[in-house]
């Protein structure tokens, strides 16, 4: 798609449970390049948004479009071939095999084009992915032998591997302690200089106002703040949605 074509554009966005709007016609684009935050207190809807993003939910109104693409209506496999990488806010390897085998599986996302499909080359590509996270030299150790912290590193690795078009973030600093965080924190500005576009689902302020240039913050299921970090967290109704928690 041209590079002028927003990376995700979420249009009118709906998720009802019975009379509930968990979400309420929110609409955000991702830009090409870059962190972006989707925040907001608890029970706001980001879960919710998340899971439609990935496909988990049919969405009760609204689209979604991934590179131009509508996406809306695509299962979860189809848009990881589609370029939608993701990590999970608990976090799903597999415990017995290794790091690197983890990874490779992350590698193989069917209709990456970009990436030669045979062994040599998925590993080679694991590897880069490991050695970008800085676990190159544990590649080969199961995953049950890491650290939570090393897990999570790993998880991404693995959705770095497929190569994605958008990279979306589940709660990507839950569970760590705050050395882990900053490192996490490193990690995430590396990956945005490399020119990734990343969009992160979290409620810690602290990480999401180190690392991302925009913010789009929900409160019960209705967007009400958009748009550049440093001015979104200075909007009043920003202030009170979190104060009131
Ligand atoms: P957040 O991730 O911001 O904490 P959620 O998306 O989890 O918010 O929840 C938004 C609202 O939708 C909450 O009121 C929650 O109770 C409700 N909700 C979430 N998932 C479901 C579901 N599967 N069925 C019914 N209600 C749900």
């Amino acid at each position: 798609a041209a590079s002028a074509v927003p990376v995700l554009q979420v249009e009118g966005l709906s998720k009802h449970f019975g009379g509930l709007k968990a979400v309420d016609e929110v609409s955000f684009t991702v830009a090409r390049g870059g962190i972006h935050a989707l925040i907001g207190p608890n029970g706001s809807g980001k879960t919710t948004t998340l899971n439609v993003l990935s496909g988990l939910y049919t969405p009760t109104g609204g689209r979604v479009r991934l590179d131009g693409q509508d996406i809306t209506r695509f299962a979860p496999h189809r848009r990881a071939a589609s370029g939608l990488g993701r990590t999970f806010q608990n976090i799903r390897l597999f415990r017995s095999m290794s790091a690197l085998e983890n990874v490779v599986i992350g590698a193989e996302r069917p209709g990456n084009a970009i990436v030669a499909q045979d062994r040599a080359s998925l590993e080679a590509r694991a590897r880069a992915a490991l050695a970008f996270v800085g676990l190159e030299a544990r590649a080969d150790e199961p995953i049950s032998s890491f650290s939570y912290g090393h897990q999570r590193l790993v998880e991404i690795a693995r959705a770095l591997a497929g190569n994605p078009v958008l990279l979306l973030l589940d709660e990507p600093a839950a569970g760590l302690n705050s050395t882990e965080k900053n490192a996490l924190t490193v990690l995430l500005r590396r990956m945005a200089a490399k020119g990734l576009t990343i969009l992160i689902i979290d409620h810690d302020m602290t990480l999401v106002s180190d690392v991302a240039s925009h913010i789009t913050v929900l409160n019960f299921g209705r967007r009400i703040a958009d748009g550049v970090t440093a001015t979104v967290l200075r909007e009043p109704a920003v202030i009170e949605a979190y104060l009131g928690q």
